[in-house]
């Protein structure tokens, strides 16, 4: 997707005029690539109807930057599709409140809850956990080995088969407890599973004071066009009042967030970027749409970095990233950081280019095996060659006595320098890019 708009929009800036043809291209282009994308075909529809009614082709002739304006259009009415206009129940520290955890079998329920406790404890709060899935064999142990791991109490039961029960008892203990989130996991089995819910939460009204303050919905990002039925069969048995999208490490680009959100009204309230209990980010709408748009994530970049980069090395870095000045040696530098600090691999995972060629999910080891490659042929290079960004530098002799030193194959060393040259040209974009203070916005 973020490419397909990218494109869309670079094309269109080519242009020289801007008329209703051009912007009419540039926007089926972008209704395509949502498609494709997963967003539903209305919400599709009603965007392009927007940008038009927004975007005055007179005020597009007579303004200076007229790309801009139709970027920050496009921007602005994908920010609105993901903000349904009201808050979810947040909950308060100190005070009881009951979360459900809702979604369908394997979209990360077990792992979210977890997620999602740890995430609280870290700040303070005395999560809980209640395991209510009494249909999928081994529930209980999965969640009791992710509680145990988080040190995190939980409550469950093997001989137990009455979810309902369990999710009462569980939480008539950490109430007393004085535990301030009680998190319940529940089963995920389709239509069974509906009415299951319809029955729980029911229960739980009758009972009252058992009444979940929040139900969450959780989704994989990778189901693409199902996730409007799919929010909304659930939004229909549940009072479902928040979202979270998981597996946004995967390929999809969460396109699938826009009809959850329009499918339960109810804003996504966090991401799931992995299997481990800290894979797991607040849901930002700007950083994410900016991203949905493959221009990278920026804030989320300058807040990973301030996190990971030690301090003295960052404005150096930075400014010479903003100066265009993408060499071999910040190359190098960085694939140091990539092996080092692991975490910086998810940093640099929402830059583009660093992402899906050079470190796919799943291979890490051959990519980090790649990277060592990589370096050993830069460790025979001299610092002329390493400081220069003219890539009329790199010539026959030099490849070849790169080769020599470092014992690899002319052929390698050629690949390296592709690689190198893909990367400059990405972050040739990113020259005089204002770089952002930490959790400032400045992807358009
Ligand atoms: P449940 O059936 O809804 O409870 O789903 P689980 O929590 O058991 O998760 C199903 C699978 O998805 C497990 O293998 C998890 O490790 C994996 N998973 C969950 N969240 C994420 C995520 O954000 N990223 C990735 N890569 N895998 C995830
Ligand atoms: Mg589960």
């Amino acid at each position: 997707l973020g490419g397909s708009i990218s494109r869309a929009i670079q094309q269109m800036s080519n242009a020289t005029i801007i008329d209703e043809k051009v912007l009419n291209e540039c926007l089926n282009e972008i209704t395509r690539a949502l498609l494709q994308s997963d967003v539903q075909f209305k919400l599709v529809r009603d965007m392009q109807t927007n940008i038009k009614k927004i975007v005055n082709l007179d005020d597009l002739a007579a303004g200076h930057n007229k790309r801009k304006i139709i970027q920050q259009a496009i921007f602005n009415e994908l920010c609105k599709m993901l903000d349904p206009g009201k808050p979810s129940f947040t909950p308060k520290k100190g005070k009881t409140s009951v979360v459900m955890f809702v979604g369908l079998q394997g979209s990360g329920k077990t792992t979210t809850c977890t997620k999602y406790a740890y995430y609280h404890q870290k700040k303070g709060w005395k999560p809980a956990l209640v395991c209510a899935d009494t249909f999928r064999a081994g529930a209980f142990d999965q969640l009791k080995q992710n509680a145990t791991k988080a040190k995190i109490p939980f409550y469950g039961s093997y001989m137990e088969s009455d979810p309902v029960k369990i999710a009462v008892e569980g939480v008539e203990r950490f109430k007393k407890e004085n535990c301030d989130l009680i998190i319940v996991d529940t089963s995920g089995r389709h239509k069974q599973e509906a009415a299951l819910l319809k029955k729980c939460a029911k229960f739980l009204k009758q009972r009252y004071i058992l009444k979940p303050d929040l139900a969450i919905f959780v989704m994989d990002s990778s189901i693409g066009q199902a996730a409007f039925d799919q929010a909304q069969a659930f939004k229909q048995s549940v009072a479902v009042g928040a979202v979270i999208v998981t597996k946004m490490d995967g390929h999809a680009k969460g396109g699938g967030a826009l009809s959850a959100v329009a499918a339960t009204k109810s804003p996504v309230i966090f991401i799931g970027t992995g299997e481990h209990m800290d894979e797991f980010e607040v849901f930002d709408v700007k950083p994410f749409v900016s991203r949905l748009l493959g221009m990278g994530d920026w804030s989320g970049f300058m807040d990973k970095i301030h996190e990971v980069v030690p301090m003295d090395q960052q404005p150096e870095l930075l400014q010479k990233l903003s100066e265009g000045n993408f060499t071999l040696r910040i190359m190098y530098e960085q694939f140091q950081n990539i092996l080092k600090m692991g975490p910086i691999g998810q940093v640099f995972s929402m830059l583009p280019g660093f992402s899906a060629e050079l470190m796919p999910k799943g291979r890490e080891k051959e990519s980090q095996a790649k990277i060592k490659r990589y370096m050993t042929m830069m460790d025979s290079m001299t610092n002329e060659e390493l400081d220069s960004s003219n890539p009329k530098l790199m010539n026959e002799s030099r490849i070849m006595r790169i080769a020599r030193g470092s014992g690899r194959q002319v052929r390698e060393v050629m690949e390296m320098l592709e690689e190198y040259k893909r990367l400059a040209k990405i972050w040739s974009k990113m020259k005089g890019l204002k770089i952002p203070k930490k959790g400032e916005m400045s992807a358009l």
